[in-house]
């Protein structure tokens, strides 16, 4: 099952129906579609969600076709979300310290433009029971949403955060961008090899590099030889599968595990409230993508429902 698609009863399209999508390329895999429908179901909003392959040419035409067209906003994801920055009218201070775009909202003709994985990222770890302030945090990646969770950490009061990535100029680019805007917290950019000297000091690990994620789910930044340090909460941004080779590891070796799903949810719903004003039904939200993850989950190891029914 590669395509992302479940049956959300109760949608249906009508003369007035609002419309939000998510510009991206690839856009198939997405669970927002899924996560998305099923809240305005749940709502009976009347409104839907609709992938939007777009090339990355197209971007600018795209964009403005969202306020043309009548579309309440969008989200944005790989590869737009820093190039869409330039199309848009106005856009939070999240997205100006991240240098990224999630989420878009068409306001009184106005393209504005926000980031929503911060406080995605820091509402899944408080949810895990995780109080990310003074605390030695280190980030593997160096890519828009590593961007997104170094300065979700600094300023939800981390006191130390480390970069660690394969491309170390990158690491420094990040850490170079966040001291501008965070005085107060000590920023580290490493190589990746050098994940094997976190010591007791750190009490936060989180991937934020894409290793890991479906199909390449073979995959981890960590090192296969060596456990993950026990005392660590360790979190994955990756969801696609659920539990990752690196949240296998982590599991393995007694640490406290977050999974990418409820990052995910919690960006959603930010989005979902921006756009429509409404709460977010985020146990609806989780419940369908938690769906379609276990039935891909069971595809892929090849178990049936007959067998799961038995
Ligand atoms: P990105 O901008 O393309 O960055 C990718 C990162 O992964 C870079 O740091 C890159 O390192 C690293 N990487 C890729 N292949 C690697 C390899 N073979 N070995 C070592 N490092 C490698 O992507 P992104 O937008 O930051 O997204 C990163 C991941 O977070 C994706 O899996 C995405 O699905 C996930 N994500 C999840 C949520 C959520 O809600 N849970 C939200 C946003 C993103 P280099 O710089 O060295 O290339």
């Amino acid at each position: 099952m590669n395509q992302a698609q479940i049956n959300v009863s109760g949608l249906r399209i009508t003369g007035c129906t609002r419309l939000v999508g998510v510009l991206g390329l690839p856009v198939e895999h997405s669970l927002s579609p899924i996560m998305h429908n099923a809240a305005f179901a749940a709502l009976g909003l009347d409104w839907v969600y609709v992938p939007l392959p777009v090339y990355p040419d197209h971007l600018g035409e795209a964009v403005r076709g969202l306020r043309a067209m009548g579309f309440a906003g969008a989200n944005v994801t790989v590869p737009h979300k820093q190039a869409v920055l330039r199309y848009l009218d106005d856009v939070s201070e999240d997205a100006l310290v991240i240098g990224a775009v999630n989420t878009i909202v068409v306001r009184n003709d106005d393209l504005y433009g926000d980031n929503t994985d911060a406080s995605g990222f820091i509402a899944a770890l408080v949810e895990a029971g995780f109080d990310p302030r003074g605390i030695y945090a280190a980030v593997l990646g160096a890519g828009g949403a590593a961007r997104a969770v170094v300065h979700a950490l600094a300023n939800a009061g981390a006191r130390q955060v480390c970069v660690y990535n394969r491309h170390v100029q990158r690491a420094h680019e990040l850490c170079r961008d966040m001291a501008r805007f965070h005085l107060d917290v000590r920023f580290e950019a490493l190589p990746l090899d050098a994940v094997r000297e976190i010591d007791e000091d750190f009490s936060l690990l989180v991937n934020a590099t894409s290793l890991g994620m479906w199909p390449e789910t073979e995959a981890s930044p960590w090192p296969v030889d060596l456990p993950i340090p026990a005392h660590l909460t360790v979190c994955d941004l990756v969801y696609r599968p659920l539990e990752t080779m690196f949240l296998t590891q982590a599991r393995a070796a007694g640490a406290e595990i977050v999974s990418g799903l409820g990052m995910l949810i919690y960006q959603g719903a930010g989005a979902f409230e921006m756009w429509t004003g409404h709460p977010a039904p985020v146990h609806v939200m989780r419940q369908a993508c938690q769906e379609f993850l276990v039935m891909e989950s069971r595809a892929e190891a090849g178990v049936t429902e007959q067998q799961v029914a038995g």
